[in-house]
């Protein structure tokens, strides 16, 4: 039972995210703008342009390894 404040997990926010394409399964690093969020991404291999999904804010939040900025804050700061 969480009793405890985890000070010590602290993650650092990551900007780099790697996006799949859910088309064709191209992956390609990217480096994710840390005050905007990007809404369309072009994916270079099959030109399509990719949307958030429902609920997403974001392209990094739907397709990317690592989400957002503000998301990522927030993961953490929910973790327990
Ligand atoms: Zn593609």
């Amino acid at each position: 039972m969480g009793v405890g404040t985890n000070i010590a997990l602290m993650k650092p926010i990551l900007l780099i995210s790697k996006i799949t394409c859910p088309e064709c399964g191209f992956q390609k690093e990217e480096t994710i703008p840390e005050y905007s969020c990007q809404f369309f991404y072009k994916c270079e291999n099959c030109h399509k342009i990719l949307k958030p999904k429902e609920g997403d804010c974001c392209v990094f939040c739907s397709y990317g390894s690592e989400k957002c900025p503000p998301k990522q804050k927030n993961a953490t700061a929910n973790k327990m």
